[in-house]
């Protein structure tokens, strides 16, 4: 009698797997006439970096960092510093990984690009792990809360010939641009404000309300424009128009400012995409600062450091809906974390944002992240679905890959 044996794809525990090399592509793609800008910068290009992680099994595993300032600092950490440590280690152990290697950094690297560095290999990993056992990295999370996310539009910068101001035909295209999220099914809408006096941002405000009418949830991210003073001047008037969160109004050092302003504001008080780490977070939290933490997994530490990250949040009763910002591992890695986020609290028929974490939705210009995978992500009845396969659940298109790359370098063992 023949014995078929059916195709093994994954590599039981107990065996050994390496990470035999990393390879780093800095992608960049400009944007043209549809630069952007926030209240901190101008975006001409739309930038990140991603990590390849061989194995000696044949698996591949990816993962995401450097998106927030240039990435190839991020690249330059990777290679030159904590390469030969992830070298020859077995992905299967993320955690494990994780420590030895913020260990390696932590006299001179706890926030920044060592981080982002960090996050990127954990991620990777995870994908890893998960192809390894046939699972999808929100099952080895713990499982999945939710199958599909509902999603937020982060939209309404600050764009072209309009940019600077509040003209007529500036808010007419600012109308028109929050009334597209509505009609694509987003039912909450993310703004920017900061970049102008805090009369001309009220305005922009005041239209989009008008624009989306009231039925359509808003909320407001100032990239920490303000001072304290400022911030609740602004605070009061988000209040007035029913946005319902105020994202990173003052520069995120000033702890004792968050505190005060939630103290002082009925609006809920976001933040913390610009924090790294359970410590970073465990300041946060301990000190009454936000009452919705946003980490960011490419940058706040990956996976490993995610799942510490919400459990100080858990303890302290406050929301975790993670930044997304990147290509699209970024958001597949996010909407991992997000099946794998419990309510806040437990209610029979949860309500999104109320107590259901939702996923953020980047409208702007970015092929990185709806060009690079063989699934695209899709807006469905507002909501966005969690991968489902082996790992991050995604496929990197190699061709797209090699069209945004402008820099790639490769470590192996030797
Ligand atoms: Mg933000």
């Amino acid at each position: 009698m023949v014995l078929l044996c059916p195709v093994q794809s994954w590599t039981p525990i107990g065996t050994t797997m390496q990470i035999t090399k990393i390879i780093t592509h800095v992608l960049k793609t400009p944007l043209g006439k549809e630069r952007f800008y926030s209240s901190q910068a101008a975006f001409p290009e739309r930038t990140s970096l991603l990590v390849r992680l061989e194995t000696d099994t044949g698996l591949v595993g990816w993962g995401e960092g450097g998106q927030y300032g240039p990435p190839e600092p991020v690249a330059a950490c990777i290679h030159a510093v904590l390469g030969s440590q992830v070298l020859g280690s077995d992905p299967r152990n993320p955690a494990v990984l994780w420590e030895r290697l913020y260990s390696m950094i932590r006299d001179f690297g706890q926030k920044g690009p060592y981080l982002e560095a960090i996050s990127a290999i954990d991620i990777a990993c995870w994908d890893l792990l998960g192809q390894a056992t046939g699972l999808p990295v929100h099952t080895l999370l713990g499982g999945a809360f939710r199958e599909s996310v509902t999603a937020y539009a982060t939209g309404c910068y600050y764009r072209g010939e309009h940019a600077f101001g509040v003209s007529e035909d500036a808010l007419q295209a600012l109308a028109d641009e929050a009334r597209s999220y509505v009609e694509d099914g987003f039912r909450i809408l993310k703004i920017k404000l900061g970049l102008l006096s805090i009369e001309a941002d009220v305005r922009r405000i005041e239209v989009i309300r008008e624009a989306i009418g009231p039925n359509v949830t808003l909320l407001a991210d100032a990239n920490h424009a303000y001072n304290v003073s400022n911030a609740l001047r602004v605070g009061r008037e988000l209040e007035r128009l029913d946005v319902r969160w105020f994202e990173e109004p003052i520069v995120p050092e000033d702890l004792e400012g968050y505190r005060h302003l939630r103290q002082k504001l009925a609006i809920p008080i976001a933040g913390g995409e610009c924090e790294y780490t359970r410590y970073g977070f465990r300041n946060l939290f301990a000190q009454g600062c936000v009452d919705i933490a946003q980490p960011d997994l490419c940058c706040a530490g990956g996976f490993s450091e995610f799942l510490k990250i919400q459990a100080l949040a858990l303890a302290h009763h406050t929301p975790v809906i993670p930044h997304v910002w990147g290509s699209g591992i970024a958001l597949a890695t996010a909407l991992h974390a997000l099946a794998a986020t419990p309510w806040q609290p437990y209610t029979y028929l949860p309500v999104a944002l109320q107590n259901e974490p939702v996923v953020e939705y980047d409208r702007n210009p970015n092929p990185l992240r709806d060009d690079i995978l063989e699934q695209p992500f899709k807006l469905v009845e507002g909501k966005v679905a969690v991968p489902s396969g082996p790992g991050l659940g995604v496929t990197v298109i190699g061709s797209k890959l090699d069209k945004f790359t402008v820099t790639r370098q490769e470590s192996k063992s030797s």
